[in-house]
């Protein structure tokens, strides 16, 4: 504390990400980054950056990024918004579409960036309860007056997603606010909504390079929905930071969005090895939400979540526990390796024994 701290800064209690530990040798299952790396073409792309490209700034307005993006959702230039990781993307949502007199609503078990962002614009919000299978009901929502609304699709952590059909239920109650879907982890097995945006004028989807394009390191994300959404996002980036996309982020984000196949490649080896973790872990005894996400939820009715983090951390493994009610006795852990996995299951034995 300083008393040269204003007093929002004073009030605020920022995210905090999980850990990004120094030290080698662990199998670090905590962030839900990719254990494969990048479409080989991204990384070509960013390699041919040299003296004379990095001199000068970069495209302000990243039209040839959003041209990409574009091409491949099958919209319009002007229906996508790029930003420094979809964090960045998702506070421009927050002040320029989200911040209004009514409160905004979110589930009471999600990204635990969204209060933190209401906090920081003095967004008043309303958390709406996960049902007891930890599933977004849609119901619970309509009906209810609101500033807007957010959730990921799927959630996070605990995996769960919502079928396309309950998206489109929301859609067509909620009429007066915006709804913004996070699919940051869609391509794990979700349908995305990125296909009811010329029909929805109020639909706004973020996606990330950060997950199934294992580009965390290069940090782009993107929105994309209506032009007019889009271009009150632009006018709060063109107040705050005229060149969020950096050359080499702009060059490798595009060569690893048109990389359909090396995403197709990797995101089915998560999924195939999501499947058999899930498996190996109910033998031990776990629960398991059903996930559709690069990383599970789960719990052992018999074992406390926040030793069982503890004693992964000895054996070099780190996981992620939140100190949150309703879900202090789960684990989010982010799908490795096929080895990872094992290494993770052998410790867990040897912990349970
Ligand atoms: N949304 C959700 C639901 C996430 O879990 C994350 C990753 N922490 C993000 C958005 C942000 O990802 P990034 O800033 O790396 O694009």
């Amino acid at each position: 504390m300083s008393r040269f701290w204003s007093k929002t800064v004073q009030e605020l209690t920022p995210y905090v990400p999980g850990e990004q530990p120094k030290l080698t040798q662990l199998i670090k299952l905590n962030t839900n980054e990719s254990p494969y790396g990048p479409s080989p073409k991204a990384i070509a792309a960013i390699s041919q950056a040299n003296s004379e490209l990095l001199r000068l700034y970069p495209d302000p307005n990243s039209d040839a990024l959003k041209q990409c993006i574009a091409r491949n959702y099958h919209l319009q230039a002007n229906q996508v918004f790029v930003g420094n990781g979809s964090d960045e993307v998702l506070a421009h949502v927050f002040l320029g579409l989200l911040k209004h007199d009514k409160a905004i609503l979110f589930p009471d078990i999600t990204y635990s960036f969204y209060p933190v962002y209401c906090k920081l614009y003095g967004i008043d919000f309303e958390t709406v309860p996960l049902n007891a299978e930890f599933a977004i009901d849609i119901k619970t929502y309509l009906g209810k007056a609101n500033g807007g609304i957010i959730f990921p699709n799927p959630n996070a952590p605990t995996g769960r997603a919502l079928a396309l059909s309950d998206i489109r239920e929301l859609l067509e109650h909620n009429t007066e606010s915006v709804v913004v879907v996070d699919e940051a982890y869609v391509d794990f097995g979700t349908e995305s909504a990125s296909t009811l945006i010329n029909q929805y004028h109020n639909l706004l989807v973020s996606h990330t390079l950060s997950k199934s394009r294992a580009l965390a390191g290069l940090r782009v994300g993107y929105a994309m929905g209506h032009a007019d959404l889009i271009a009150g996002l632009e006018r709060v980036k063109n107040s705050f930071n005229s060149y969020p996309i950096d050359r080499l982020a702009m060059a490798g984000a595009i060569a690893a969005i048109d990389d359909q196949k090396h995403l197709e490649t990797i995101s089915s080896a998560v999924i195939k090895s999501r499947e058999a973790l899930i498996a190996d872990l109910n033998q031990l005894g776990f629960e398991t939400i059903p996930s559709q996400a690069n990383f599970i939820f789960t719990c052992h009715p018999k074992h406390d979540a926040g030793q069982l983090a503890q004693a992964l951390r000895e054996r070099h493994i780190i996981v992620r526990h939140f100190k949150q009610t309703r879900i202090d006795q789960y684990l989010r852990i982010t799908i490795g390796t096929d080895e990872q996995c094992a290494a993770l299951v052998k410790a867990l034995q040897a912990i349970l024994a």
